[in-house]
Parts: structure tokens; C-alpha cells; sequence
């Protein structure tokens, strides 16, 4: 038994980001990684046992004793505290806001605790004996001979038997414990699909590859021969490769974690799971009830579950023996945590899979440049990954045909809808055959913005810099970043005209056309407003799958990962607006949901139609997004990337000041830029890594009432970008009042 331990406070200040060392009182046994309740200061507090030790050279009067243990277990297992340590460097965080990540954030202060319910257990097995002795209690031994198939609730047991536990337990035959139970996600969703399809060539093949890799060591073997890029064409067949892959870690002792985008795609996900691996699979993520989720991550502390599926959060499950980490469409910028710490989802299962010797696979059918770019030739070795590729359908049937209509031409010829002549006919076709049909609409409400006919008023959040939203069916305009809501003006705030007009369409415009068009035809709709609520996805997505309504209209949720075989229509209503948003990577996004929206339609029987309505028809990502040809796409895109000076050939950074006043943020950054450029000044070595550096409003200057100043810095990746970023972090550190800071590291947003 140790005498000392050091302990990390969960609490997320700077000034106490280190170990304080306790004494171990008598009787305690602790391990690393268990959490502790020890005196701090004058309070109580919680906190992390990093090591133990039998000497300290801190004073005695010092010392004070560990309260207790917060429970009788290591809550944060061995290789989840190294991991933890790597983070800290890694994403410039301390150690509680890593170590925070690793349980539910509800085990904190207590905060739910385990659901108990009394169970009764035989004590012995039952004998003739016993039997006799009860042949005139045939309902005692009635209930004996239930439980001597196993424990029971009591109140199972006793609703047959009113009271036959109390009974039975005075006369010493069962026992009756208070046990956890365990809350069980999705249990209502039906088995199918246990049935396991003989593999298709490229299936096998990429099989192959990957159990060589598991069984010589997986991610730990140099030059990038343990990680790999699945790169499959929709419709490939990935998710039976990932299914495969767990299933040959179970055979070999092992564990597997499965990574998803979004919460959209994980009912289908966990329903082909859960019928594959039963309860071996536990599913975690943000939409379970608070009590759901501990119950799932206890179960997986336990050794209950062989495989767990979940959004970004899952990478931290507390399992081991990790035999794969899976990343299904790896491009999703959801891997990124917009929070601090600011982590890669993908960099940190690379550092479970090399710790643990697992197989690293990312997977997509339109995987991000970077990822493509580590599987090109002339890659340093410890970038590299291995390319995978399956080019063909598991049905055999081609990839659907893509048009493309310009939508300038048709308002030429004096169609004014949000619908070409095109799409219209192909609707009706598809509805008329008995199919379905998804309709892609990046943006949600009716119309997108408001404006004065005679003086060119745009309504506009007063919190936000952004025009806001006409929602119908609420009659409001709301914000879309802060959610603010108010009626629609009657007259021009501005100059009193009559002249509102509404402009730009949005999904719930979708769908009102679409009833015009298709009258008595049941439509879905699939975005955030419609799926607020928690089982909102799945049954919307039920629905449809069930043919009760025969077209889906839907934002990006729609156009992922799901499978619908009746589907043979797929249209992308307004292709640009993905396109014109002003960020480097925004052909890319076109690309990509452009592709994945395509790669919806003829999955099963008839090879579907894809029509994508635009005003840049020649645009390159619109144009081999048609062709399909992700490969041409790949090329130009980091040609543009390369030449333009964008990532993965730099680093783009920010040091971003918000506040209730604007002169504050403003100043703030500029200071914030003067440090920085004189810090630059006096290391000249790392100078010429940056490639530029200033201090503007950010693109979006307000946000929920708040001005936002930033400080941009462009970098070469290769060059010093880590202790230009660490600088950085220093530089954030320096508190303004009334003014947050924050750093942020190519962000999914740069708005
Ligand atoms: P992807 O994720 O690559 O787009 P999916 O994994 O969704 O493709 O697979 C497409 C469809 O093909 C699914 O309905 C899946 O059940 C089916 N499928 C996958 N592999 C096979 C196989 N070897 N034999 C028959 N059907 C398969
Ligand atoms: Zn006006
Ligand atoms: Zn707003």
C-alpha cells in the first residue's frame, strides 16, 4: 500500500494545473488512474490519482489525507492517462480538461448516481429438502424455482407472488442485494440484417490487408503499415469491411472502437451493429439520456462490451485490448471538437491504435486531402497511411448517372421555380413508378432572407452579423446562430415602404413546392428543425424507409451514410450555396456532399438518377463531383492548396478576442499581434515560417451581441508551426478583462 499519491484537481484553472501530493490514509488502497475526493483548500474537491508513491518530499504539515475514493475503481485506465498526458501537449490544454473527456460528464461531482434496484438470488441451489419442506407454500416454491434460473428483481418476482421475497429471505433461501442496473439504449429498434453476405472481391482484399496488419502489430509498425484509408465508392460495401474487421478482433481477444459523423447516421449504424454483435456493442453518444450514457460507459469499463460505436466523445471509451479503430467517412469535419481542448478525433485514435498495436482505418468515399495526401508517394514515414480502394459496387450496378442543369438557362427560358423542367419530370417519373426520392437542400427555414424592395433593407439578427431566416410554419424570423427569434416587419424599418420581399429558398420552400407539384404525395423533412427532439432522426428516417412518406427533403443530414434501396432519385436543389462559401475548403464540402448525395440514389434495384441544379456548371468540383471521379478532383484540389498556400501545406491560426465592447476586442487583438510580432522579432530562425500575420474584425463580427476581433497567422506546416503555436497559447494566457480569448488551430469555421 502506497503512502503518498499525486492528484490532479479537476478543476480546469491554469494555476493549478499540476500534481499535488496527499497522504494515503490506512485502509485506502488506491490505483493510478482513480478518482479521489480530497481537501483543497477549504473545500472539497475531486480529483485524479496520476501516481502513487512511499516517499514525498513535501513537508508533513503540508500533507492531507485523501477524503475517499469516488469509486472502488480506476475510472481513467492506464493508457487513458498517457493519452491524456499526450493531449495536454498535443492540444495545449491542462490535464483535467483532458482527463474530463474520459468519463461522463455526469460522474463529475456526483451528479447521477447508479440506478439500484433490488434483486433476489438463490443462496444455495434448491434440493428436495427444500422442496418438501415447502410443499404446502407452492407459491414460496413457485418463486424459488423462478429464481433458479437466475437473479430477479424483487419486484419481479413478487408481482406473482406478493410479498414472497420478504418471506423467503427471513427464512435464509435468497438474498436480496441492491444491484446496478443498466439503462439500454435502442432497445427498441428491431434485429435485422444478422445475416453475413459472402464478401466481394475487393471486400476480401481489403480483408486481407487489414488482419495482416492487425496480427504484425497494427499502428505501431513504422512507416504507416498499421493505418489505413479505405477510399470506397458508395455503395462499396465499407460498413461490412468494418463489421468483418470487428468481428476477427473478437476471434483474436481483442476490442474495437467505430467512429461516426453524426447522430443522423447512427440509428442505422447501431441497427446493423446491435444485430451483428448483439449486446457486445455499446453504443455512446450525446443524444442518450444522461443516465443512458453512464450506464453504457460502466458497462464498457467493465469488460460488458467488445465494440463501441459513437460520435467523436467515443474515441475516450475506457476499453482495451483495442484490436481496431475504425473512422467511418473520415473527411466529416465533426471529428474536430469545436471546444477546448480543440482535438482531432482522427490524431487521437492514431495514438490509441499505435499504443495499442490496433489497425487504424479511415474510411470514405470522398476522404479529406490531407488523409488522401499521407497515402501518396514521397510522404514521410510517420505520415504515411495505406491506400485502399474499392472501385465497384457490391450490387454491380454503376454509380448513378449525374446531370447537371444550369439553373441560369432555365430562368432564361422563364422558369422561375425552385425546380427545373428537368428535376420536375423526373420527380413525377420517380413517384409515378412507385420509388422515392431525396431532395438536397443546404439550408433550412423558408426563405433565407428578407430585404426592402425600395431601399435595399436586409433584416438582420440584432445580436449577429447575419441576415435572418423567414420560417413558415412559425411565422418568425429567426437567427440561425443565435437563435433569436421575432416577428417578420410588415413595412422597411429603414425607409417605412410596403415592399418586403422574400428571397432565397429553404428547405421548408422545398417542401411546400414539392406538395404543389406532387399534390397528395407524403414528403419528409430532415433538418435541425424538424429533429430537435431525441428519437426525432430515427423516426423521420423510419418513415421514409418505410415508404410512408415517398420523397425526403433534407440538409446535408440527409446526404450520408444512409441506405434506402427504393430510392432512385436523388436531386441537389441548390448545389452552389455549399460552394460559395468564402473558405478555402468550400470545393471541397461541394465535392463531397455533392458525391455523398449521389451516392444515395439506385442502391439496390434500379440504377438511380442524380440532377444537380446550379448556376456554375462548369465548376470544377461540380463537374467531377458528375463525373464521380474523386481521383481528377484530388489533383487539382491540392494543386490549389499547393499554390494558393492553404492546408495541408500550412497551418492557419487564430487568436480570436470577443466582447460586449468593441474597442476592448479591437484592442486586444492588436496587442495581441504586437506581442506575437515581437516575439518573431527576437527568434529570427522561426520568422520566415510565417507567411502572414494581421489583426482584422473576423469575418463575422458579431456573434450573440459580441464583437469579435482576430488576430489571422498563415504558416508553414513544416516549419516551426509548433512553437509559433505555443507562443500563441502564451500569448492567449494574458487575461484582458471583459474580453475572451481563444485560440484556434485550422477551424472548422472561419467565420
Ligand atoms: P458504403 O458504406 O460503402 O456506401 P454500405 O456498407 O452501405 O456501402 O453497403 C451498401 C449495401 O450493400 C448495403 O445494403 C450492404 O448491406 C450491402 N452489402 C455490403 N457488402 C455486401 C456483400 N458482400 N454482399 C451483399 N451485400 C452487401
Ligand atoms: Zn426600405
Ligand atoms: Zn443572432
Amino acid at each position: 500500500m502506497s503512502r503518498y499519491c499525486q492528484v490532479i484537481i479537476d478543476i480546469t484553472a491554469e494555476q493549478v494545473d499540476r500534481l499535488f501530493t496527499y497522504r494515503v490514509p490506512d485502509g485506502l488502497e488506491l490505483t493510478i488512474g482513480q478518482r479521489v475526493i480530497v481537501p483543497f483548500g477549504p473545500m472539497k474537491r475531486e480529483g485524479y490519482v496520476l501516481s502513487l508513491s512511499e516517499e514525498t518530499d513535501v513537508s508533513e504539515e503540508k500533507l492531507r489525507d485523501v477524503l475517499r475514493a469516488a469509486e472502488d475503481y480506476p475510472a481513467i485506465l492506464p493508457e487513458m492517462v498517457r493519452l491524456a498526458g499526450w493531449m495536454t501537449k498535443k492540444y495545449r490544454c491542462g490535464w483535467a480538461e483532458a482527463l474530463r473527456l474520459m468519463i461522463p460528464a455526469e460522474m463529475r461531482g456526483g451528479r447521477i448516481s447508479e440506478k439500484k434496484i433490488a434483486t433476489a438470488r438463490l443462496v444455495r441451489p434448491i434440493t428436495e429438502e427444500d422442496r418438501a419442506a415447502l410443499s404446502r407454500a407452492p407459491k414460496q416454491l413457485a418463486a424459488l424455482e423462478m429464481l433458479s434460473a437466475g437473479p430477479l428483481p424483487t419486484a419481479v418476482v413478487n408481482a406473482s407472488h406478493p410479498g414472497v421475497c420478504r418471506v423467503l429471505a427471513d427464512k435464509g433461501l435468497i438474498r436480496i442485494e441492491e444491484e446496478e442496473t443498466l439503462r439500454r439504449p435502442y432497445r427498441a429498434i428491431e434485429e435485422e440484417r444478422a445475416k453475413e453476405p459472402p464478401l466481394t472481391a475487393e471486400q476480401s482484399r481489403a480483408m486481407e490487408m487489414l488482419l495482416a496488419a492487425m496480427d504484425a502489430g497494427g499502428a505501431a509498425m513504422e512507416g504507416g503499415r498499421g493505418r489505413f484509408l479505405l477510399h470506397g465508392v458508395t455503395g462499396s460495401g465499407k460498413t461490412e469491411v468494418y463489421i468483418r474487421l470487428i468481428r476477427e478482433c473478437f476471434r483474436r481477444g481483442r476490442t474495437a472502437i467505430v467512429l461516426v459523423p453524426e447522430i443522423a447516421l447512427t440509428p442505422q449504424m447501431v441497427n446493423w451493429f446491435r444485430a451483428r454483435f448483439g449486446d457486445d456493442a455499446a453504443v455512446i453518444h450525446s443524444r442518450l439520456s444522461a443516465g443512458e450514457r453512464c450506464d453504457e460507459w460502466r458497462r464498457i469499463r467493465r469488460g460488458g462490451a467488445r465494440v463501441v460505436i459513437g460520435a467523436r466523445s467515443a474515441i475516450f471509451a475506457p476499453i482495451s485490448d483495442l484490436g481496431a479503430v475504425i473512422i467511418d467517412e473520415e473527411h466529416e469535419h465533426t471529428y474536430l471538437s469545436e471546444h477546448r481542448p480543440r482535438y482531432d478525433a482522427r490524431e487521437v485514435a492514431r495514438m490509441r491504435a499505435e499504443e495499442a498495436g490496433a489497425v487504424l482505418l479511415l474510411g470514405s468515399a470522398t476522404p479529406s486531402i490531407a488523409s488522401y495526401m499521407r497515402c501518396m508517394p514521397g510522404v514521410k514515414p510517420q505520415n504515411r497511411f495505406t491506400l485502399i480502394e474499392m472501385n465497384h459496387r457490391v450490387n454491380g450496378r454503376d454509380l448513378p448517372a449525374v446531370e447537371i442543369v444550369d439553373m441560369a438557362k432555365e430562368f432564361s427560358k422563364g422558369n422561375t421555380s425552385i425546380f427545373s423542367a428537368r428535376l420536375q419530370a423526373e420527380l413525377k417519373k420517380c413517384v409515378a413508378a412507385g420509388h422515392q426520392a431525396m431532395l438536397l437542400m443546404n439550408r433550412r427555414g423558408y426563405n433565407t432572407f428578407v430585404s426592402c424592395r425600395s431601399c435595399g433593407y436586409v433584416e438582420k439578427c440584432d445580436q449577429c452579423d447575419v441576415a435572418m431566416t423567414y420560417h413558415q410554419a412559425e411565422n418568425c424570423m429567426r437567427c440561425h446562430y443565435c437563435g433569436a427569434e421575432h416577428a417578420p416587419p410588415r413595412v422597411c424599418p429603414e425607409c417605412g415602404s410596403k415592399y418586403i420581399r422574400y428571397f432565397g429558398a429553404g428547405t421548408q420552400k422545398v417542401e411546400e413546392e414539392l406538395h404543389k407539384l406532387l399534390p397528395g404525395v407524403p414528403v419528409g423533412r430532415m433538418d435541425i428543425d424538424t429533429t430537435r427532439e431525441k428519437d426525432s432522426h430515427e423516426r423521420i428516417l423510419s418513415a421514409f424507409r418505410k415508404g410512408e412518406t415517398r420523397v425526403l427533403v433534407g440538409t446535408q443530414m440527409i446526404a450520408k451514410g444512409l441506405d434506402f434501396p427504393n430510392v432512385t432519385l436523388v436531386g441537389v436543389v441548390a448545389a452552389d450555396m455549399t460552394l460559395n462559401v468564402p473558405d478555402y475548403r468550400s470545393a471541397e464540402r461541394a465535392f463531397q456532399l455533392l458525391t455523398q448525395a449521389a451516392g444515395r440514389a439506385g442502391r439496390a434495384r434500379e440504377t438511380g438518377i442524380v440532377i444537380v441544379q446550379t448556376y456554375e456548371p462548369d465548376h470544377y468540383a461540380i463537374r467531377l463531383a458528375a463525373l464521380q471521379d474523386y481521383r481528377a478532383f484530388y489533383h487539382l484540389e491540392a494543386d490549389y492548396r499547393r499554390k494558393g498556400l492553404y492546408p495541408p501545406f500550412t497551418v492557419l491560426a487564430r487568436l480570436l478576442a470577443t466582447g460586449r465592447d468593441e474597442d476592448k476586442a479591437r484592442e486586444a487583438a492588436e496587442r495581441m499581434e504586437k506581442a506575437l510580432r515581437e516575439w518573431l522579432e527576437a527568434n529570427a530562425a522561426i520568422e520566415h515560417d510565417v507567411i502572414k500575420i494581421h489583426t482584422r474584425p473576423a469575418p463575422m463580427k458579431r456573434l450573440r451581441g459580441e464583437y469579435r476581433y482576430q488576430v489571422f497567422v498563415k504558416m508553414f506546416s513544416k516549419g516551426a508551426s509548433d512553437e509559433i503555436l505555443t507562443e500563441m497559447e502564451q500569448i492567449a494566457e494574458e487575461s484582458v478583462p471583459g474580453v475572451r480569448i481563444d485560440l484556434e488551430v485550422n477551424p472548422v469555421n472561419l467565420m
